[in-house]
């Protein structure tokens, strides 16, 4: 149930999804995607010397089952994989890899929710730390919060966690492995995100959890047990 507001005690740090939950996931789907998939050909054959393409390549085929998958036929799978929302770790390295550039280039600018903005100055500004974890990868989010239209928040950040350092975001173990590395008890750590299978893993792994349910965004209709805000303005700590 959405309420006007949610409390919580006892908070050390704080770790915020993207996707739906700070930034619309329209976004995401209708400009981020879009750019990265319109360079794949052009990209991968620009870069083809590069180690961390090459390394690419090997994933993308070591996923595909193909031994010495073509140009066209790695182009066509990582297409393939955008269609179908896959969360591959080679896909999502590329795509940073890719926005970076973007980014770089001013040619991409990030989208933030107006209250999320508004939250994470405020816990900012508090002292409070916050994290980030989301399927995208952590070069994706860095940028992500380093070309926000109101300017570089990465210091508002202190970390930065993806599948390929802490894993899957249904995995409780995910959520133990952030809460190592942030070096706090996961009953002090609080996670924000609109997916309830994301929270529920969260609370597997003793973490306090709220969900951000945005009406119109793709995952509005579920329904959970969790305390629930509209706007992250609602989440109050400590
Ligand atoms: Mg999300």
């Amino acid at each position: 149930m959405t309420v006007a507001e949610a409390s919580f005690a006892d908070v050390a740090h704080i770790v915020v999804d993207i996707e739906g939950t700070t930034s619309r996931s329209t976004y995401i789907y209708e400009v981020l995607f879009p750019y990265a998939t319109q360079r794949f050909d052009s990209w991968l054959t620009a870069h083809a010397d590069d180690p961390a393409v090459r390394e690419i390549l090997t994933q993308v085929g070591q996923e595909m089952a193909a031994v010495d998958p073509t140009h066209d036929q790695v182009v066509q799978a990582l297409t393939d994989w955008v269609a179908e929302d896959r969360k591959v770790t080679p896909l999502k390295t590329l795509q940073g890899l890719i926005w970076q550039e973007g980014f770089d280039s001013g040619e991409l600018v990030s989208d933030f929710y107006s209250d999320a903005l508004d939250a994470l100055r405020a816990w900012h500004d508090a002292g409070m730390p916050i994290s980030v974890y989301s399927s995208g990868s952590v070069l994706a989010q860095r940028n992500w919060y380093a070309h926000s239209p109101i300017g570089d928040l990465t210091s508002w950040v202190s970390g930065y966690y993806d599948t390929a350092n802490a894993g899957p975001k249904r995995d409780a173990s995910s959520y133990r492995a952030i809460a190592e590395a942030i070096g706090a008890e996961p009953a002090t750590l609080l996670f924000c995100s609109d997916v309830v299978d994301e929270l529920d893993a969260a609370h597997v792994a003793g973490w306090r959890v709220v969900r951000v349910r945005r009406p119109g965004e793709s995952h509005a209709a579920d329904n959970s047990g969790w305390p629930e805000v509209a706007e992250m303005t609602a989440i109050r700590v400590n």
